[in-house]
């Protein structure tokens, strides 16, 4: 896989000069290429609103009103890389924090138990200090504790450690590309490669490992095509899931005066993604919250069908700093969780807190267990 996105990578782009019913059609033809992807992407007032209006029809033909809710506990936010866009970057001053093993199983088993969740995804940046034992015993833990599915997003770790993972029980990881533009990767992620990031994701899915994976929309230096490009390699790798995330300046970082994706341009990536994937979960991510009053909201009429809720202890959770101001970072994590839940409601979809089964694309329909 990691080679067939990689050749693709290296192709030369051409340029658009297609109208919007063609870009369209050959969306929905499945005629993949940069061209119609890049005037999709593009697209402002009626067309954006026919474009997102056509991904919500497909996502409820293809998956139905199922909307998944799920967690993210941040464990951890020291990390040994320094990538430009990142407020807990290596070089950021933000306060540091590690969970003790005994909190993050006892935090995770709570959100199962007492808040309902099933899959949790257990997060922190590149931090070593946890090693495979300790995050095989975490794994081990809460599974032997409760039913749970568990991703786990630490960034690029031995492959043995990915191994020894999958057999203590791990199900899936979220491991984002985060722009396929190699030049781009290089100067916004110093010391680290855009090859080997991929060659990990075809590794992590050869484990069959459920996948989770995506980029950021808006990057500093991120044309449209390029934005085309990375929607058409993760149209490569395949994923369960699909996660994708406006660019939010941080303070913290040497990306501070640049400005913040558009909302038109990130909810027209989440549509042109469903058009793409019909059977994807598109979470809404907590950048779509904190970005714009009505992401949540825009989002899942835009084709998401899935909630992703901050379940971070709440003396950690202003640490984790990726960007400022992150939606729900502060609230109470039990009223967070019903007012999700509530939410999707109010938008007359059913609350799928499911397991595994669910986001395999190839089943016939999202089973809520
Ligand atoms: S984006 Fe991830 S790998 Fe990069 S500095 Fe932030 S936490 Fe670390």
């Amino acid at each position: 896989m990691a080679e067939s996105v990689i050749t693709y990578l290296k192709q030369k782009p051409s340029p658009t000069s297609m109208n919007f019913q063609q870009a369209l059609d050959e969306v929905l033809q499945r005629n993949l290429s940069q061209e119609p992807i890049v005037r999709l992407l593009g697209a402002e007032g009626k067309e954006s609103a026919a474009l997102r209006r056509l991904a919500d029809e497909e996502r409820e033909k293809a998956v139905g009103k199922s909307t998944c809710v799920h967690a993210v506990l941040e464990f951890s936010n020291f990390c040994r890389n320094d990538c430009l866009y990142c407020g807990i970057r290596r070089s950021s001053q933000v306060k540091r924090y590690r969970m003790p093993k005994e909190e993050i199983v006892q935090h995770a088993v709570w959100a199962v138990k007492e808040l309902g969740y099933r899959m949790i995804v257990l997060q922190s940046g590149e931090d070593l200090s946890y090693d495979a034992e300790t995050l095989c015993d975490i794994a081990r833990e809460i599974l032997r504790q409760c039913r749970a599915i568990l991703f786990f997003s630490i960034g690029q770790r031995d492959f043995s450690l990915y191994e020894s993972l999958k057999k203590a029980g791990a199900a899936g990881v979220l491991y984002r590309f985060e722009t396929s533009d190699r030049a781009l990767f290089e100067r916004l992620r110093p010391a680290t490669s855009l090859d080997a990031r991929l060659e990990h994701l075809s590794f992590l899915k050869r484990m069959r490992y459920l996948i989770a994976t995506g980029f950021m929309i808006g990057l500093p230096g991120q044309d449209m095509p390029a934005l085309a490009r990375d929607i058409l390699a993760l149209g490569k790798i395949a994923p369960e899931m699909i996660s994708v995330g406006p660019f939010i300046p941080s303070p913290l970082t040497p990306l501070s005066k640049h400005k913040p994706c558009g909302m038109t341009l990130s909810l027209n990536t989440i549509a042109v993604l469903r058009l793409i994937h019909t059977r994807s979960r598109i979470p809404v991510t907590t950048a779509f919250e904190t970005l714009y009053p009505q992401g949540r909201r825009e989002a899942l009429l835009s084709g998401s069908n899935s909630l992703m809720v901050n379940i971070t202890p709440r003396q950690y959770s202003a640490s984790y700093a990726i960007y400022p101001g992150r939606f729900g970072s502060e609230e109470e994590i039990e009223k967070l969780t019903r007012e999700a839940v509530e939410f999707v409601k109010s938008m007359g979809r059913s609350v799928c807190r499911g397991y595994a089964r669910d986001l395999r694309p190839n089943l016939s329909a999202p089973a809520c267990a």
